[in-house]
């Protein structure tokens, strides 16, 4: 008989994405039924994400209430509505290995997206998107009418962006910039503070992820100022996004060689003395645990991951080792904190609440909960309502909490959950206090009164 739960740590394969029996769709559809059938006996996460009532009311409602009556091709259902947010692996089932069910929902539903696109069953927008370096640098150039014509009030351009692109026409989009953060950071280079205590001991090149270097500099800008500020001296690397929209796409061949690529030349600022610093959620994932499941083989992708830190993890590590120069300024208006997902994932604790708790006389509000984003998902329009749905308890806390700051370590969940905050005020005459999405450094660049725009 089998143990119901496992008293042992959990454990995660590498993804077995080069071998041909990953891509066979029936051992597959074995694999999704056997799965698929302990999930519905155990019901532990309908309350996740739509992928499990999608999952249970398929089930429920076939003819014996079986999955063995379920069809197939009605499995595309629960695999669309997965944004691959690892909560279900980290925070709720007790069928992970070591447990001999060997239960690992995300990497199953990565592994029919897999299958998918060797089928063909690509979707053409979701990888136009997924090209951030590409996009980035095209839009670098041209960022002033690409931000106007992807603007929500520019009603004929996002129209037509909808029919030919199929980008929900209510969708915030990030902004493009002209000046990345690398190229700020090239012009505008800055020094560790001598008077702080970390002065001296610490060195983090601050890997600057795609997302932050093309669409949100600020959070760059304000990162860096703060550790330089707490004593830490900073460079700026970017040698490639990390492949997250490619895991999306279940593109591996594609993650592993932007793996290769960006470890490569980390490997050679952690020779001197540098730690790794990522900021943004998904990327430190990614470094820090997709990467070697993907290419275990690979030893710079393993010294990588062991010397990588989140932002927040890392100023909250400097705090309580050398501790933090004091000067802070209380932000009495207050701080909503989404705990995103991929930050929770990385099983390090509610570091960015923990980070925003060390400035006085701030009141800080956590939301842990799935703000329904999830990259394209949140974007594109075949799940775009979808993305709300599943975020609405989180809008609505937000809404009620009605802190001046709302800040998620996920840019794109922070983005999502201000513009429907905004929405649901629209909708009742409130104004909501909260007006740009933050990133949590931010908010400590603030209480420094540092400039970070
Ligand atoms: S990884 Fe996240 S979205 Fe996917 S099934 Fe698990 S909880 Fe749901
Ligand atoms: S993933 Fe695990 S915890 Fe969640 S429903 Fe399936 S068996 Fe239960
Ligand atoms: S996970 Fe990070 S580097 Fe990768 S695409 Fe997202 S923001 Fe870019």
């Amino acid at each position: 008989m089998s143990r119901e739960g496992s008293l042992e740590a959990p454990t995660r394969h590498p993804i077995a994405w080069r071998d041909e029996a990953f891509y066979d769709a029936e051992a597959l559809d074995k694999e999704m039924r056997r799965v698929f059938d302990i999930c519905h006996g155990c019901r532990r996460c309908f309350n996740l994400c739509d992928s499990f009532p999608r999952l249970f009311d398929l089930i429920d409602n076939s003819a014996d209430e079986t999955i063995e009556a379920v069809k197939s091709e009605d499995f595309g259902n629960v695999v669309e509505a997965c944004t691959l947010c690892d909560m279900c692996f980290m925070t709720k089932c007790p069928y992970v290995p070591p447990h001999e069910f060997q239960l690992d929902f995300p990497h199953l539903i990565l592994r029919a997206r897999a299958v998918e696109a060797k089928q063909g069953k690509k979707d053409f927008t979701q990888r136009q998107l997924a090209e951030m370096d590409r996009n980035g640098t095209m839009a670098r150039v041209a960022s002033p009418i690409i931000n106007w014509a992807s603007a929500t009030t520019n009603k004929p351009m996002r129209a037509l962006m909808e029919n030919v692109a199929h980008i929900d026409r209510t969708a915030e989009l990030p902004t493009f910039h002209t000046r990345t953060f690398v190229s700020v950071d090239k012009g505008d280079p800055i020094h560790a503070n001598a008077a702080a205590p970390a002065y001296g001991k610490r060195k983090a090149a601050l890997y600057a992820t795609c997302f932050v270097n093309y669409n949100k500099p600020a959070t760059g800008i304000a990162a860096r100022a703060v550790l330089n500020h707490i004593g830490v001296e900073t460079k700026v690397a970017y040698p490639g996004c990390c492949g997250m929209p490619f895991l999306e796409q279940a593109e591996l061949d594609r993650v592993a060689k932007n793996a290769a690529k960006v470890s490569k030349e980390l490997v050679k600022l952690i020779d001197e003395g540098y730690d790794i610093v990522a900021l943004t959620a998904s990327c430190g994932l990614m470094l820090k645990f997709e990467w070697p499941l993907i290419v275990p083989e690979n030893a710079d992708v393993k010294r990588v991951a062991d010397a990588t830190f989140d932002i927040d993890e890392y100023v909250v590590d400097v705090a309580k080792k050398e501790g933090l120069p004091a000067g802070m300024n209380a932000l009495p208006e207050g701080v909503t904190v989404h705990l995103a997902c991929h930050a929770r994932a990385q099983n390090m604790g509610p570091k960015a609440a923990e980070m925003l708790r060390l400035i006085p006389n701030t009141p800080v509000d956590v939301i842990e909960r799935c703000s329904g984003h999830g990259g394209t998902f949140g974007v594109v329009k075949p799940t775009h309502d979808l993305a709300v749905k599943v975020g609405r308890p989180v809008f609505r806390t937000a809404k009620q909490q009605g802190r001046g700051h709302i800040v998620s370590d996920c840019p794109l969940a922070a983005q999502h959950i201000v513009q429907q905050v905004k929405e649901l005020a629209g909708k009742d005459g409130s104004e909501a206090k909260a007006r740009e999405p933050e990133h949590p450094i931010q908010i400590m660049a603030r209480a420094y009164g540092l400039e970070f725009s």
